[in-house]
Order: structure tokens, then C-alpha cells, then sequence
């Protein structure tokens, strides 16, 4: 019986003896191979188990050593290699505080399934590094370029945790920052939206005030050099200069509220974007006298209100050491599309108000959040129950709460970057009560179950004269099909293809033993347990008719249609109808998504009657 521990180190030592036997072709003799002491002592944080030190003349006329290493898990795990003989860490970019070079993401082409040659190859591009290096050109511009690789290397651990909300670009300015007194600080644009993130984040009252204090961002010409990093407090003074007049003022505005601990925020952009760094000043920590009494260093000699404003900037950045932070963005634009995405901006300047939060559209608001849609208004009359939790975006901990509110409340603790409100009433109070909230929205997403609530919103949207979009969506039984209809103001209204009976007039499915009695909406058999899953294809639907709508408009109304596998459709007892046989022939195997026009007529609603 084989021994499956001992497999893989077989493939390991086999791996070893190729690169061992590359070497030495390659390099015309046998390599100083490192023992398990000198890795240690050389590598102390590392699982490295073999090494070899090669040796090289550089075009600068020095002898340097770099050390080929593996760990256990080569041959599918890469080899690592590393500077011996080299400057001062964060002298030069690319090579950790050990010497460990960082050559990874150019390893990507090369084959894996040949060790001696990944190691060869390895060793020749980290000579070829270090050849770059030396002619120094790389030097500073890789330096910048990654700053933020380089500032988290020289981060403090026992600096506060920074979740930036701010814009991250220029002007340098005054923001605002939350402590929450155990070591996180929440920086964000101003008063107002950072009170209301925390309130969502906290899951807090409405109306609960936070005490925020003043932060300064200094946005940098160009990233720091870590010979630049400030040290102490009065370092970030000549490195304001350089970035300006309003640096400098903003750092003196923050020092005249002399704050305990001053928050600096400096940002620049790097090759992949805009990134943030963070100081806090330690200069007005208590300290304790000669006399063991403390002191206030900051208005020591004077009270609070009458220290100078130049006593106050002096003081505040002071030769006191700083600690340093890395800054998580936490900004929308970042948590969208990590500030790539084009599309993000429009999204998020966008309010969709969503009517019906159960089973549909209860997952389809919580796709249109993770989308980044700026305001939802989530509307819905009825509380969770039991018999709801195996299909609804909500759980155990929210039966007996009302739907939209709860939801709205979850949403916004998980976005609260967004404005997400709920309310507990449906399309006919909202239609009586707060018809200004429908015009407001920039599209309105109907997923009621109710072909009497979608009949009334028809009625208003078509009396507005159809301004927005509005998306109507339902499943059919056992969610074999589903079904978005995007209203424009151009072609049907929802009624025009709505038969007499209130039902519309296209079916994708047909129930021989007539369970399909569709009076109302959303409504099939769920409890079947694929039902739950199924559900997901109408949900993934509805949201992306939602998004579409929003990013590319058009003016003609439209249906977009999913409908489920064949087999699944006949094990639950149904067939398709006879106008998806005419659209996909008699032998369609189903499991697509395709889209129909809406159709136009004289209804009721929208026609000459109307
Ligand atoms: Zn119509």
C-alpha cells in the first residue's frame, strides 16, 4: 500500500536532484548548497527546506550572491530566490526585508512542469533585476509607482486600523475622522456623510450624533520615496510645502483645534490609481513631568483657547515620532469596480425604488446593492414569516419584522456607502402617499406577486406619460420561467399584453393537471427544493434588465425571458407552451434566456379608452 505521506516529498527530492543536476550544467559546476542551519538563521520566517548560493560579477564590478530556495511544495510551488549581498532594506524596490526578491508575477509563462528549467530561468531574471537595479534608472520609479507596496512594509502594528470614505484626489483639504477607542479611525469627505456611513455601519438611531474631530489630506505631487517617508511629526511639514499652499494651510487649520491624536491623510497616484497613506501625531500624548505630574504638551504654559496659531502647528508637528498607517478605501467607487470601473460612477448616482420584497425581489435589491446603485428605495407591506425563509434574501433573525424595512436595514449595515431606506407599505399607499418618490427615481422595479398592484402601477406610470422605466417581474410555476418586462415610453404599457382575465397573455409553461392558475404572480410552487435555487436565474434576470435599463436606455418597452431545462420542466410535471414551440421548436432542450418585444394594442390602460 503506498505511503501518502511520503508521496510528495518523493516528487520533491526527485524535483531537487533536477535543479541540483540544471545547475551544474548551466552554471559549468556544483553550487555551495545552503544546510538547513543557514536557512534558518538566513530565513527565519520562511519554510524554505534546500537552497543554493550562485554567485555573479556585476556590470559595477561587485560579486554579489543570490540564493535559489524551495519550499516543500515545489515543484507545483515556485522557487524563490534572494539578494545576499545587498543595501539597507527599501534601498532598492522589489526585495523584502530578507532579501527575497519580488519576481512572482513574471513567473506566470514559464512551465511548471520542468523544475531545473523554472529555477534556471528564475535565477536569470533575478541577476537581471539586479543588473537593473544597480544601473538604478528602475530605482525610483518603481519606487513610486508602487508606493503602496512600499509604505505597507514600513507600517506600524500598533498604528490605528484607517478606513478611508474619502475621495481619493485632490485637493489637499480638511475632512473628518471617527475613533471608535479601539484602534480603528473613519475618515471621510464630511460631517454629514461620515455620521451617516457610521449610522448604517453601526447599525445605529437616526439622529445619533458621532464626535468626529478634524483630519488633514495632503494630496502628494507624486508618491514619496521611502527615503521620504516622514518620521516624525515635523517631517510632514516640508513635504506639505512641496505639495502646496492649501497643504500647508489644511495642516495648520487641523493643528488650531489642537486635536489629541492629528490624523494626515497623504494620497498620490500610482500606476494603478490614486492610493492613501496615513500618520497619526503623537506630540499631544500625556506625557509625565519631572515631577510625575502630566503634562499637556500641546498647551503647556497656556489655556486652550489662547494658544497661537503658530504655537499650535509647532507644537502639533513637533520631532515627535509618527505612527504609520496602511489606509483601507472603503469608498464607493472602490468597493464597485476598485475604482476601475466607468461604469460604477453613473450607478451609484442612480435611485431605484424596488415595490415587493419577497421572494424576487428581495434578492434582486440586494444584487442591485452589490451592483452600486446609490439610493434604493425598497417598498413592501408584509412581514417575514416562516413559510418565507427557505426562498427570501432575509433569515430566521427577521420573521416577524417587515420585509422592506428589515432589508433595508441589513443592506445598508453591509453598504453603507449606499442609501438604502425601507418602508412598510405597498404600490397602492405608495402610489397615494408618496407618488414624488416614484417620480424621483431613475427606475422603479416591480416585483409584487400581484397582478393588481402591477394593473395600479401601470395606471400611474401611463398617466405620468412613462417618464422612467419601470421593470415588472414574475415567475411562473416552480420558477420554470421568469419573466422582465421593461416598460418604456415607447411601445406597449404593461397592459397591452395583459389578456382580459388580468393575466398576461404570453406563457412560456402549460400545466396539463392545471396548477398553473397564475392569479397570482411570484407565487408557484417554491417549496420544491429546487425551487429555491431556480429562483436565482429570475432574480439574476430581473437584475440585469434593472442595470441594463439604467446604463443603456432604450426606448422601446421589451421582454426578457429565462426559461428553465426541459427535463426539470417535465419532472415537475409541466410542458412548454405552444408559443415557445413556435419561437424554439417541438424538440427545445430550454435552460436560455432570450428576449421578445412587448407587444402593442388599444388596451385599457394606454389605448384610445384611456
Ligand atoms: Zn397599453
Amino acid at each position: 500500500m503506498p505511503n501518502r505521506e511520503a508521496a510528495p516529498d518523493i516528487e520533491f527530492e526527485r524535483a531537487a536532484l533536477v535543479v541540483d543536476a540544471e545547475l551544474r550544467t548551466e552554471l559549468g559546476g556544483p553550487q555551495e548548497q545552503l544546510s538547513a542551519a543557514d536557512l534558518t538563521a538566513a530565513y527565519p520566517t520562511r519554510r524554505f527546506v534546500r537552497g543554493w548560493r550562485i554567485g555573479a560579477d556585476c556590470s559595477d564590478g561587485i560579486h554579489r550572491r543570490i540564493d535559489l530556495l524551495l519550499s516543500r511544495t515545489f515543484p507545483s510551488g515556485f522557487p524563490r530566490t534572494a539578494l545576499v549581498d545587498r543595501p539597507e532594506h527599501m534601498t532598492w524596490p522589489h526585495i523584502e526585508h530578507d532579501g527575497v526578491l519580488c519576481l512572482l508575477p513574471l513567473m506566470a509563462d514559464v512551465d511548471a512542469e520542468k523544475p531545473g528549467a523554472v529555477a534556471i530561468n528564475l535565477v536569470g531574471r533575478s541577476f537581471r533585476l539586479i543588473e537593473e537595479l544597480v544601473d538604478g534608472k528602475i530605482v525610483d520609479r518603481d519606487f513610486r509607482e508602487e508606493f503602496l507596496t512600499y509604505w505597507f512594509y514600513g507600517s506600524d502594528s500598533d498604528a490605528p486600523r484607517v478606513y478611508s470614505l474619502v475621495r481619493p484626489g485632490p485637493p489637499s483639504r480638511v475632512v473628518r475622522s471617527w475613533r471608535d477607542g479601539k484602534g480603528l479611525v473613519v475618515v471621510g469627505d464630511d460631517q454629514a456623510s461620515l455620521e451617516k456611513w457610521l449610522t448604517d455601519y453601526r447599525d445605529a438611531a437616526p439622529g445619533r450624533s458621532w464626535r468626529t474631530e478634524q483630519a488633514a489630506l495632503i494630496w502628494l505631487g507624486e508618491p514619496l520615496l521611502p527615503s521620504e517617508y516622514p518620521v516624525t511629526a515635523a517631517d510632514l511639514l516640508p513635504i506639505a510645502e512641496r505639495s502646496g499652499e492649501d497643504a500647508l494651510a489644511t495642516l495648520g487649520t487641523v493643528a488650531s483645534a489642537l486635536p489629541e491624536d492629528t490624523l494626515v491623510l497623504m494620497g498620490a497616484e500610482g500606476r494603478g490609481g490614486p492610493g492613501l497613506m496615513a500618520v497619526t501625531t503623537t506630540s499631544a500624548r500625556r506625557v509625565l513631568s519631572r515631577t510625575g505630574r502630566v503634562e499637556r504638551p500641546l498647551t503647556k504654559g497656556f489655556r486652550d483657547a489662547e494658544v497661537p496659531p503658530e504655537w499650535a502647528i509647532a507644537r502639533t508637528y513637533s520631532p515627535t515620532p509618527l505612527l504609520r498607517s496602511n489606509v483601507a478605501r472603503a469608498d464607493a467607487a472602490w468597493i464597485h469596480g476598485r475604482g476601475q470601473d466607468p461604469r460604477s460612477a453613473p450607478l451609484l448616482e442612480r435611485t431605484v425604488t424596488v415595490i415587493g420584497c419577497g421572494s424576487v425581489g428581495s434578492s434582486v435589491a440586494a444584487r442591485l446593492a452589490r451592483a452600486g446603485i446609490g439610493r434604493l428605495r425598497l417598498y413592501d407591506h408584509d412581514e417575514l414569516s416562516w413559510s418565507n425563509v427557505g426562498r427570501h434574501e432575509l433569515g430566521a433573525r427577521s420573521v416577524g419584522q417587515d420585509k422592506a424595512v428589515e432589508l433595508a436595514r441589513r443592506l445598508a449595515a453591509d453598504f453603507p456607502h449606499l442609501s438604502i431606506t425601507g418602508e412598510p407599505f405597498g404600490a397602492h399607499a405608495l402610489i397615494t402617499l408618496e407618488a414624488e418618490r416614484l417620480r424621483e427615481s431613475d427606475l422603479v422595479l416591480a416585483a409584487t406577486g400581484s397582478w393588481q398592484a402591477d394593473g395600479e402601477l401601470n395606471r400611474w406610470h401611463v398617466d405620468e406619460g412613462r417618464q422612467i422605466p419601470f421593470v415588472y417581474g414574475w415567475a411562473e410555476n416552480h420558477a420554470s420561467a421568469g419573466h422582465a418586462v421593461v416598460i418604456g415610453p415607447e411601445g406597449g404599457c404593461l397592459r397591452c399584453g395583459v389578456g382580459p382575465t388580468g393575466v398576461p397573455m404570453f406563457q412560456a409553461t402549460a400545466w396539463p393537471e392545471g396548477e398553473a392558475t397564475l392569479e397570482e404572480p411570484a407565487c408557484g410552487n417554491h417549496f420544491q427544493p429546487y425551487g429555491a435555487v431556480e429562483l436565482g436565474f429570475v432574480v439574476d434576470l430581473l437584475a440585469d434588465a434593472a442595470v441594463q435599463a439604467l446604463l443603456e436606455p432604450t426606448n422601446q418597452s421589451s421582454e426578457s425571458l429565462w426559461l428553465t431545462r426541459t427535463n426539470r420542466l417535465y419532472a415537475n410535471g409541466g410542458n412548454w407552451s405552444e408559443q415557445i414551440h413556435a419561437m424554439f421548436g417541438e424538440h427545445f432542450e430550454g435552460g436560455r434566456w432570450t428576449t421578445r418585444v412587448w407587444p402593442t394594442r388599444e388596451c385599457i390602460a394606454c389605448g384610445a379608452e384611456a
